[in-house]
């Protein structure tokens, strides 16, 4: 099983974030842990996981996880792999926030079987991290990753955000040379999108805050590229850069079209042509499941149509790339704009074309 957990619950909420999230002080962890386990005895007797013996992956994401304390993480994690245990090789996943990480939570993640922890950096700019509204400041991040490497996790990724707007003055190149510098093996990289139901969204109607523009965006992408390849990094999708043998697993499933099952408020599931998702709400999704009631919102069953256009969309985003002939012709087009190159018997989308790729994926002939 490929299996994902949302944690919903976040100490402040970012001014970009319009995930579903619940902001607490204090956690309800023994509550969560009691519904999620609930859901999971629930999934787990469905098709195909019924089948399944082991948890191949398990991501447990959010939200900010690494807020649930370690008493409600192991009661998690092992009541997870109490019918199904971890397969001996499995990549189990935790997302952090610098200032959750002490050496007692890391040695406690490891201990529990984590083998790889995405932290959430965002920027060394302590400007930027307070108008992101993050918690922490840069000076903690070194700290949390010599906690991480000193608990023997060797498989790190951290988080960057890019294209903030123009007049908070980042430095970007310094950015990537500081996150380079504490040696991460992955590196996750999310240009900051204006939605309108964020502090971020607002500042923009009113003006406060103007977004970066199109170049702007382009030119740090680009940087990116440039740097990360430099210090020994490929681009295997649009948004994730690895040291080779680092390239996310768990997320590799998603882009590969692999059965994922996900528990707690909002988490998507989906097997073959079926997909389904929760409630988005932790005040909807806990009293359901402590009612006895599933947490389902809606399932949908996709068209030959749509399970083309989601494998074209899916294999467009990945360095693997499509077989031409799923292009309708505009292969050759995109190569010599420099939007696509050939690798091997397919074709993939270059920078310039992950720059622009929903563009070029709604282009293509159905
Ligand atoms: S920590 Fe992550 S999920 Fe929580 S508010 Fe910030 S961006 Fe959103």
């Amino acid at each position: 099983v490929n299996l994902y957990v949302h944690v919903p619950f976040c100490a402040r909420r970012c001014s970009y974030c319009d995930f579903a999230i619940a902001v607490r002080r204090a956690v309800p962890a023994a509550a969560f842990v009691r519904s999620v386990l609930q859901e999971w005895g629930w999934a787990r007797q469905d098709a195909p996981w019924s089948e399944a013996r082991s948890l191949r992956t398990l991501y447990l994401g959010g939200g900010t996880p690494s807020l649930l304390g370690g008493v409600a993480l192991r009661e998690l994690v092992v009541g997870l792999a109490r019918e199904k245990p971890l397969a001996h090789d499995a990549e189990v996943t935790i997302e952090a926030n610098p200032e959750d990480v002490t050496l007692d939570a890391a040695l406690a993640w490891r201990d529990l079987g984590v083998t790889r922890v995405s932290l959430g950096v965002q920027s060394f700019d302590d400007r930027v991290l307070a108008w992101m509204h993050r918690i922490h400041s840069a000076a903690q991040v070194p700290n949390a990753v010599r906690h991480l490497r000193h608990a023997g996790i060797t498989n790190l990724s951290l988080d960057l955000i890019f294209a903030v707007p123009r007049d908070l003055a980042r430095d970007w190149p310094q950015d990537l040379a500081r996150a380079l510098d504490l040696g991460p093996e992955h590196i996750s990289l999310y240009g900051l999108t204006v939605e309108p139901h964020t502090p971020l969204g607002r500042w923009t109607t009113s003006g406060t805050a103007i977004p970066a523009p199109e170049d702007q965006y382009a030119e740090e992408y680009l940087a990116a590229h440039a740097t990360l390849h430099a210090a020994g990094f490929a681009f295997y999708e649009v948004s994730n850069a690895s040291r080779p043998g680092f390239e996310a697993v768990h997320n590799g499933g998603y882009w590969r079209r692999a059965a994922f099952l996900g528990l707690g408020p909002s988490a998507h599931s989906g097997a073959g042509n079926r997909r389904w998702w929760n409630v988005r709400h932790w005040s909807a999704y806990q009293p359901r499941v402590s009612a006895g009631l599933s947490p389902i919102d809606r399932e949908e069953v996709l068209s030959r149509e749509a399970e083309g256009l989601e494998r074209l969309y899916l294999g467009l985003r990945t360095s693997t790339g499509v077989e031409p002939r799923l292009l309708g012709g505009l292969a050759d087009a995109w190569v010599r704009a420099g939007w696509a190159e050939a690798a091997g018997h397919n074709v993939r989308l270059t920078p310039e074309g992950w720059l622009r790729l929903d563009a070029l994926a709604a282009s293509v002939p159905a």
